[in-house]
């Protein structure tokens, strides 16, 4: 992703495309702010800027951009370029002095293809000590062809040694219209819930899709529930008593409506995944495959007719939603017809 792609930040980001321009990249640099903001990106953005084979240059000449579609712009997206190296911590966590001791054998050569070498050391502060002590004397006399860039939410915790010698480029968390914009253009949010969803991520986007993921989370388990006691329960006000669980996931942000929503999108799943077990059909079929032994279980109570009468009820229900009745009484009329 070229420089000009990169959402927010334009003081940083110009600042780089000017040093690229000028060839004038420092040897090492530190990226460091919130997570979920973009830092990873932009160094990628300066491996491909620095790398391009059709650089995009100011008439001025005072900055330098990647084209983002020539084969050297696209194997640094892919990850496949043999002259720009990202490390980042394993399993374990952390980054072990053999992923250091590794590029820091690379970057002795000249570059393979390239201008020049990007290592990108991502979550640097994962470093374990001997690791940043390896690093230490490349980064005071870095190869001349090679740019070291490490990434970190964490900075202060690099040993002083190395925090010295990377010039620190401080990123802050981005405005909430900037996370938004994110949202709709790389992770297909419409424009309403990624103003919703921006508007509690304090400037990240990592933030915003981890909150999202929780309330997934949490709406699969609600549905999961709904389905195994009204399964259990024929009596109206102990089902009533259920319909409460689908509209208060707990520690959710989200609005009553917009939880009942996901709750119900995720129930339609799970009873078009019930339609799929009780028509015998292969269980590689299932959305959600990963719960093919709770829905297994779950199947002996749904077969396919009541799964399908379900389905359309939720369908109904959603309707209602969208034009607007009160959650409750989509929850509560909801409940009595499974
Ligand atoms: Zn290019």
């Amino acid at each position: 992703m070229p420089f000009r792609q990169i959402v927010g930040h334009r003081r940083l980001v110009a600042l780089l495309a000017r040093a690229a321009a000028q060839d004038r990249v420092p040897p090492s640099l530190l990226l460091a702010g919130p997570n979920g903001v973009g830092k990873r990106r932009t160094a990628l953005a300066l491996a491909e800027t620095l790398n391009c084979l059709e650089p995009i240059l100011a008439d001025d000449g005072s900055s330098r951009d990647a084209c983002g579609t020539c084969g050297a712009c696209r194997k640094i997206e892919r990850g496949t370029h043999p002259d720009v190296l990202v490390i980042e911590p394993g399993e374990t966590g952390s980054i072990k002095i053999e992923q250091v001791r590794d590029v820091i054998d690379r970057a002795q050569y000249r570059p393979f293809e390239g201008r020049r070498r990007v290592v990108i050391i991502d979550d640097a502060d994962a470093l374990v000590p001997q690791a940043q002590n390896a690093l230490l004397k490349t980064l005071e006399e870095p190869p001349s062809a090679s740019v070291f860039v490490l990434v970190s939410s964490l900075p202060d915790t690099l040993l002083q040694t190395v925090r010295s010698r990377c010039p620190r480029l401080r990123f802050a968390p981005l405005l909430p219209a900037d996370v938004a914009a994110v949202l709709v253009r790389d992770h297909n949010y419409a424009q309403a819930d990624a103003m919703a969803a921006a508007a509690d991520a304090d400037g990240s986007v990592g933030r915003a899709l981890s909150a999202q993921a929780a309330d997934a989370t949490a709406a699969r388990e609600v549905a999961q529930t709904l389905l195994a006691e009204t399964a259990r329960r024929a009596d109206p006000q102990r089902r009533l008593e259920s319909a409460k669980l689908l509209a208060a996931t707990k520690g959710s942000s989200a609005s009553e409506r917009d939880q009942l929503a996901a709750c119900l999108r995720v129930l339609s799943s799970l009873l078009r995944d019930l339609g799929v077990i009780a028509s015998g059909a292969d269980s590689r079929l299932l959305a959600n495959a990963d719960l093919d032994t709770e829905l297994e279980r779950l199947s002996s109570s749904w077969d396919a007719d009541r799964s399908s009468r379900a389905f359309a009820a939720v369908d109904r229900a959603l309707s209602a939603l969208e034009r607007n009745a009160s959650p409750k009484i989509v929850a509560d009329w909801l409940v009595l017809q499974l």
